[in-house]
């Protein structure tokens, strides 16, 4: 059997980190076998349906670098692909179910299940000793192989009433009928046995009265159709499992029925529970792959893209969350992760984000890049400033600063958002000077001393104009006036760049070149005295 895994989110909303991880390890596990990556849509639930949701799902796996094989937009021998779009096929599965004992119509309405849920009409056989409060507070109705013989549904009630509100079209759906008491044995890759038995669980709804399978039945019948060879996806999905397994069974389908693999939790970086998307930007860093906006409400969250991380860097941060390679190593291009993936070497124990560690990869990251491209990445994504755009592409000069400009900022990014911050006194002249600096570093006689570095600077000549040309005429005149560096490099670095911070003075020079570099030093002369 060929391997052919499926990401299935539902267009709900924006994408959370953990569900590119599932699609991630889904990915990573199909191209590590040779196998097929399909993405499908579970939009059967519509009244959860949020405009704009399912691009964003694609546009982050493509961000990502996740690509598909099968699905919506790539198309394939087992499509559609969106399960709306599949509605017919599901009736006939629900049918199937009726039709062999495993499931049955239930009429109960919104009301009646209220009901239920706030008062135990269960007759009171079990606890004669709780009190009217204490029952109804540990009360949690559960339609089930306990209760569903006091409910209306087929089961309950005899045929001739059942085939009369089915006539009168009263509305119904159809439930899973879990066998009496029966222990179902399943194995999950990651957590090995797991067992449970049919009365803990709820008879849940596979089919419902608008015409629409739930996610159980369309889930289990897909990846039936799709012939998924293996289903990896998070946690949460556990406690479906049994459902799904008892699904298999039904449908007479054990013997092809995929493995199970549920991802662990991942944590929040402190304190205890699941990262979740509402953690969004309050912690300081986003949960979501891209920017998001809802259409509608106009709430917005944001992602790692427009936070300035590089998807590689993005990409390798997931994979270490709740997956080891069990050595020392830290960065994975996404070949070498293929290459290094297993399922058994993912833990069962929820995974614990770590921010602080994203920011170091994608520091790596940004290193690892040359600086020609980074440049161009900056530019053509509009990193940093406005003001930067343009420097890519309006001819060889301006590509060659930006590639110059990068390669002396880059050791000071974390995020490609941080390239304007580093960098702005590049692109524009001091308007401004800090207050502090001007205190310290703008005495009596700079304004003199200045004058004469302009001199010098005018007389410098040499390969162009390198750093070295620039270092070796004004050290070689400090040496000369004997005077200390800090009382020429300070007015200096305060008049190119108006503050005290960028790389070193006469790497700053190299790119500003002669006239931007007297022209800044004769203003800061005019302005500061
Ligand atoms: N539609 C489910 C989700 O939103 C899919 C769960 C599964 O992979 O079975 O995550």
């Amino acid at each position: 059997m060929s391997t052919r895994v499926r990401f299935a989110p539902s267009p709900t909303g924006p994408l959370h980190m953990g569900g590119v991880r599932t699609a991630l390890f889904n990915y990573l596990f199909a191209k590590k076998h040779g196998g097929t990556m399909i993405l499908r849509i579970e939009d059967t639930d519509q009244n959860r349906y949020v405009a704009g949701a399912e691009e964003y799902i694609m546009e982050s796996l493509a961000w990502s670098g996740i690509k598909i094989d099968e699905g919506v937009k790539e198309g394939g021998e087992y499509g559609p692909y969106r399960q709306s779009e599949r509605k017919e096929i599901y009736k006939e599965y629900a049918d199937r179910l009726i039709e062999n004992g495993w499931a049955y119509y239930a009429f109960d309405t919104a009301e009646e299940l209220n009901a239920w849920r706030e008062k135990d009409l269960r007759p009171k056989t079990e606890d004669q000793n709780l009190t009217e409060d204490e029952r109804l507070k540990t009360w949690k109705f559960s339609y089930d192989t306990g209760t569903r013989k006091y409910l209306k549904n087929s089961l309950s009630m005899p045929a001739k009433e059942v085939e009369q509100l089915m006539d009168e079209g009263v509305p119904y759906v159809v439930r899973f009928m879990f066998p009496l008491d029966e222990e179902i044995v399943m194995q999950d890759l990651i957590r090995g046995e797991v067992r449970v038995n049919t009365a803990a669980l709820d008879d849940k709804v596979l089919f419902k009265s608008d015409g629409m399978p739930t996610y159980h039945l369309a889930n289990v019948v897909d990846d039936h159709l799709m012939k998924i060879s293996h289903v990896i996806r998070g946690e949460e999905w556990l406690p479906s499992m049994p459902l799904h397994v008892m699904l298999y069974k039904a449908f007479g389908w054990t013997d092809t029925q995929p493995e199970f693999a549920h991802l662990p939790l991942i944590m929040k970086p402190v304190g205890k529970g699941k990262l979740s998307k509402r953690d969004g930007d309050k912690l300081g860093f986003p949960v979501f792959p891209i920017n998001w906006k809802n259409q509608e409400t106009g709430d917005e969250a944001s992602g790692y893209r427009e936070a300035g991380y590089l998807p590689e860097a993005f990409v390798n941060m997931l994979a270490l969350l709740g997956w080891n390679p069990g050595t020392e190593q830290e960065i994975f291009s996404m070949k070498q992760l293929i290459k290094a993936f297993s399922l058994e070497r993912v833990g069962k124990s929820g995974s614990r984000f770590d921010p602080e560690k994203s920011k170091s990869l994608n520091h790596a990251y940004i290193q690892k890049l040359g600086d020609a491209v980074l440049g161009w990445l900056l530019v053509s994504q509009g990193f940093g400033d406005s003001r930067i755009q343009g420097f890519g592409d309006s001819g060889l000069e301006s590509q060659s600063k930006m590639k110059q400009v990068v390669g002396l900022v880059k050791e000071r990014m974390n995020f490609l958002t941080d390239f304007w911050d580093q960098s702005y006194f590049f692109f524009e002249a001091p308007t401004v000077y800090d207050a502090k600096m001007v205190k310290k570093a703008w005495k009596e006689a700079t304004g003199e001393r200045m004058g004469k570095i302009i001199e010098i600077i005018r007389e410098v000549e040499g390969s162009g104009l390198k750093a070295q040309d620039y270092e070796d005429g004004i050290k070689a005149w400090i040496t000369e006036e004997d005077i200390g560096m800090g009382l020429v490099m300070n007015p200096l670095r305060l008049s190119l760049v108006g503050a005290p911070k960028g790389p070193g003075v006469f790497d700053i020079m190299e790119v500003l070149g002669k006239e931007e570099v007297i022209n800044r030093i004769q203003k800061a002369i005019t302005i500061l005295g």
